[in-house]
């Protein structure tokens, strides 16, 4: 495979206004034992915008249990915090729904045991607020490859389901999604021609590799989108670009943590 002059119009780059917001828990669902799908509402976000299942936002997390979200002032190095209130702790989060009309997002947390997000969400009740920046930007990936191929473990799940809820009927896409077991599993609805995974951990740190490399794949042009623990993709990149020459411009890959990082930068490449 090798990459077109036409991959502008199939995937482009959109710049959104960078604003903060407060927003308010309205509810809070458990929807697997380890997961927690949070809907928050607020005034201000009557203008959020994210265009893509693979934005994120930054969530910000007050520094303490009791303290609410207090918004900052906005100056050229970053945001101003009002005098004595402690700066709150930024964790990235992907917008799983989101209604602009009715004022409300959607997160899926994953409660994987310490840090500020995780610690956040095992208790969240209706009521507190919360930070919100961004999405700073949306990387659209149009419905025109031939196929799409979507790895990741329990923090791309939000992105995965809304990609596969967003696809146009009968596009052809294979998941692989990889959980600690079968009740961490969650319905997926989508129109696409899609063939969905789910890969047990089981202890491997390996699965989902495994599992990606003893697949199939369709013949044709296809985008890959990957998410998950920064160590675990290497592998999986290594793989589909060297071993197999799919071409790095249309593939995405995000290490959203790292094992033993708190607030792991995704920024970091994740090198084959
Ligand atoms: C673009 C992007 C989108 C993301 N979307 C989501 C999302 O929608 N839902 C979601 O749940 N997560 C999502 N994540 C992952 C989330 O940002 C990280 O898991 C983050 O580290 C959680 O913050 P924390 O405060 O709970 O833990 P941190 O303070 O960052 O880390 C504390 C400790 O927990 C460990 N840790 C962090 N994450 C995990 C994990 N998943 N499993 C096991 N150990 C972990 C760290 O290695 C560290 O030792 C996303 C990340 C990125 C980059």
């Amino acid at each position: 495979m090798t990459a077109t002059r036409e991959d502008t119009v199939r995937k482009r780059r959109v710049m959104h206004e960078l604003k903060p917001r407060r927003i308010e828990v309205r509810c809070v669902e458990q929807i697997t034992p380890r997961m927690v799908r949070v809907t928050f509402h607020g005034d201000e976000l009557d203008t959020f915008v994210s265009l893509d299942a693979d934005d994120h936002v930054k969530l910000a997390f007050p520094a303490a249990p009791h303290l609410g979200f207090e918004l900052p002032e906005w100056s050229a190095s970053g945001p101003v915090w009002p005098e004595g209130y402690p700066t709150p702790l930024f964790r990235d989060f992907t917008p799983r729904q989101y209604d602009q009309q009715d004022r409300s997002l959607v997160v899926d947390f994953l409660l994987h045991g310490e840090g500020p997000a995780s610690t956040w969400a095992a208790s969240a009740r209706p009521g507190q607020t919360l930070g919100i920046l961004g999405p700073r930007g949306s990387m659209v990936v149009d419905d025109a490859f031939d196929w799409y191929l979507m790895i990741g473990d329990e923090t791309a799940l939000p992105s995965i389901a809304r990609r596969l809820e967003s696809m146009a009927p009968g596009t052809r896409a294979l998941a692989f999604i990889e959980v600690e077991n079968v009740e961490d599993e969650l319905p997926l609805h989508t129109a696409a021609d899609a063939r969905v995974t789910w890969v047990h951990r089981n202890g491997q740190s390996d699965a989902l590799e495994q599992a990606v490399r003893n697949a199939t794949f369709p013949v044709g042009e296809a985008f890959v989108w990957a998410g998950g623990e920064a160590t675990a993709l290497r592998g999986i990149r290594r793989y589909l670009i060297r071993e197999l020459g799919w071409p790095s411009e249309w593939a995405s890959f995000s290490g959203h943590w790292k094992i033993g990082v708190a607030d792991h930068d995704h920024h970091e490449p994740i090198e084959d």
